[in-house]
């Protein structure tokens, strides 16, 4: 754990921004537009305050990548080319563990494998790496990509990693080898040039494998199927390679093909996917997301193609994405432009030949219906159509003034279709949210959904009883509160007590800041109401007395995560020392100076609202008390509280009151 650093760990799958003493990011666990995500590397934790997802390094691991508490921790010690010895393991954990493992370890095999083949056997440099120097592809752009080659044979590979200890069972899971009644088996992939599909965080998922020969039956690309470890919905071709790349220039192009994105790359424009050979899921664009608004899809020259990839479009604007385009000339693509004319001469083209989607497609349609004057209405409603999935109002507005002006018309006319076409939309978003109810009479209160990309956005948001649990661990008593942060936050830390002696002089001791937190409490009848701060107080409490002085970090790792939760919404946003010294001297005192008036000043002000309930509390018993005797008792008591309270302020400075 000493080893980690936490928002390198996060990094790897969050765009993070530094802000003060924390770095902040869009959340990956739940949909947002503005960061509430935050990450402290000096304690290690991240927390998101839109979906309360908290904890450190590990917990991060775990839960981003799905991977069990030994998982987490082979994930981060591969990172930290550190080397864990393994105990023995349940055969239950064992099984589960072993078969992901296997899986990851034969897909690095096969890569590995492959690769081999492309730069050391015969056909492999002959078929394979010809082929791609010929499409202007460096050594270092195919080893960045971990390119390769799988040889013309029925088993060539399947017998290379069952030499190598690989079972049938793995082998067959991983896709890669195909296996017939009769236990007959053979290579998926033969004969093609391999592209390996990696995972965000760099680890080989499944294969994408081209046929270079021109072979009649044979598909272009054949690709793994779908395992424990690989689901291609959730993949973008090339992120791993990208990602740096897309959050820094706050854009991702999206190209059709495995090939365009490595010569997109080989050609400087790193900030290059493609959806693994699928339509563009929303998985796939929330992947996007993580790294930036921006998508400029890249359309191939052909007509078919702008077609197939509009539906995409639509999702991308109903995820709240900013939507550009680039369309290249008839029977080009990334690759075969970057072939004809160089790196310099893509790169420039993608620039000047940019335009923001919508307007793209107003401008077409109307040069559509300047032909065709009957089919005016239609465009105007589908132009209208795409407008409204932008779920920014704002963005909306804009667009309609826009089009309106392409199309010269006035913007009141598309307004009046906007509106038709959201309600419609929030009507049909309502009734598959509430299936069983009778639709809402017109007139009637409109349903309370927002449309489409909110509708979306609800299914992964937090419920509301888990909000309200949120923010009652968040909130809890505000006393209290700040009493544990100062515990967690510095209670290791140390402070000088001055302390007079019989001889009239002072000497001046050295304690933790959480002993003499507790010290100053421990005396006092008092529980903590909030049950979470009750545990971290009592825990920090026990051990104490056991010589221990807990930090924050000891309840990162705490079992509960209720605990859990509580102590890093706490420590999260930085403990700032009050200005409370100000009053009392010029001298500008340290951090630790500051750290004791803080201390007393907290302790006592969360004393001082203690006695003030117990002093309530008699005050009612006393309106209700007619035994004289019990009267006199409470009396005392009360007194006592008074003299407490009023010791209390002194210490405090304050007016009783
Ligand atoms: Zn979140």
């Amino acid at each position: 754990m000493e080893a980690v650093h936490i928002e390198d760990v996060v990094g790897d799958f969050v765009s993070l921004k530094k802000r003060g003493a924390n770095h902040i990011g869009c959340c990956p666990f739940h949909n947002e537009k503005t960061p509430s995500f935050y990450v402290s590397p000096s304690k290690g934790i991240f927390k998101c305050f839109g979906c309360g997802k908290a904890g450190d390094a590990v917990t991060f691991v775990m839960e981003h990548e799905h991977y069990t508490y030994p998982e987490a921790l082979q994930y981060l010690a591969k990172k930290y080319n550190i080397e864990v010895e393994e105990e023995q393991m349940t055969p239950e954990q064992k099984e589960r563990n072993n078969e992901r493992d296997a899986l990851f370890h034969v897909s690095e095999f096969a890569q590995k494998y492959f690769a081999d083949l492309l730069f050391n056997d015969e056909m492999g440099r002959a078929v394979g790496l010809s082929y791609f120097h010929n499409r202007g592809m460096s050594d270092e752009i195919i080893k960045t990509f971990g390119l390769g080659y799988c040889l013309e044979e029925r088993d060539n590979f399947t017998k290379k990693a069952k030499a190598e200890g690989y079972s049938d069972k793995v082998l067959e899971k991983s896709g890669l080898t195909i296996y017939k009644e009769g236990g007959k088996c053979y290579d998926r992939f033969r004969g093609r040039v391999m592209f390996p599909i990696y995972s965000i965080s760099g680890r080989v998922l499944g294969f994408s494998g081209r046929i270079l020969s021109k072979e009649a039956q044979a598909a272009k690309y054949v690709n793994s199927p779908d395992s424990e470890i690989y689901d291609k919905s959730h993949t973008l071709y090339g992120i791993y390679q990208a990602k740096s790349a897309i959050s820094k220039e706050g854009k991702c192009y999206l190209v059709e093909g495995n090939v365009d994105v490595v010569s997109m790359h080989q050609s400087g424009v790193c900030n290059t996917v493609a959806s693994c050979g699928t339509s563009l899921t929303v998985e796939q664009i929330r992947l996007i997301k993580r790294y930036t608004p921006n998508v400029t899809v890249v359309y191939d020259g052909d007509k078919a193609g702008i077609k197939a990839t509009i539906r995409a479009t639509d999702l991308l604007f109903a995820e709240g994405m900013h939507v550009s385009m680039v369309l290249f000339p008839d029977d080009d693509d990334p690759d075969s432009y970057a072939q004809k004319y160089g790196s310099t001469k893509l790169q420039e083209y993608l620039r000047e030949h940019e335009d923001n989607f919508i307007i793209y497609k107003t401008k077409t349609l109307v040069a559509d219906y300047k032909r065709d004057p009957i089919k005016k209405a239609e465009v105007v409603r589908e132009i209208v159509q795409t407008i409204a999935l932008v779920p920014d109002l704002l963005e909306r507005t804009e667009y309609v003034s826009q089009c309106a002006a392409l199309m010269q018309m006035p913007e009141q006319t598309l307004n009046n279709e906007l509106a038709k076409i959201i309600s419609a939309n929030k009507r049909k978003a309502y009734e598959k949210q509430h299936p069983q109810e009778s639709k809402p009479a017109e007139g009637q209160e409109q349903p309370p959904v927002q449309g489409t990309a909110e509708e979306v956005a609800d299914k992964v948001a937090p419920t509301e009883e888990q909000r309200a649990a949120q923010q009652a661990a968040q909130t809890g008593d505000e006393e209290e509160a700040r009493l544990i942060k100062l515990l967690l936050n510095h209670g290791r830390d140390k402070v000088k007590v001055k302390t007079p002696k019989e001889d009239g002089s002072t000497e001046v001791n050295e304690y933790y800041a959480a002993a003499v937190i507790i010290g100053l409490l421990k005396d006092d009848d008092i529980t903590l109401k909030n049950p979470v701060y009750s545990t971290i107080f009592d825990t920090c409490k026990e051990q104490l007395l056991k010589g221990e002085v807990l930090g924050g970090d000891y309840f990162i790792q705490h079992d509960d995560p209720e605990v859990r939760n509580a102590a890093i919404s706490l420590m999260i946003d930085t403990y700032k020392l009050s200005d409370l010294w100000q009053e009392k001297s010029v001298h500008i005192p340290s951090e630790d100076e500051r750290l004791l008036p803080d201390v007393m000043e907290t302790v006592n002000s969360y004393k001082l609202q203690q006695v003030n309930a117990k002093i309530d509390e008699i005050d009612s018993q006393l309106k209700s008390e007619n035994n004289a005797d019990d009267t006199d008792i409470l009396i005392a008591k009360k007194m006592q509280y008074q003299k407490l309270k009023r010791d209390i302020c002194t210490l405090l400075n304050r007016v009783i009151c």
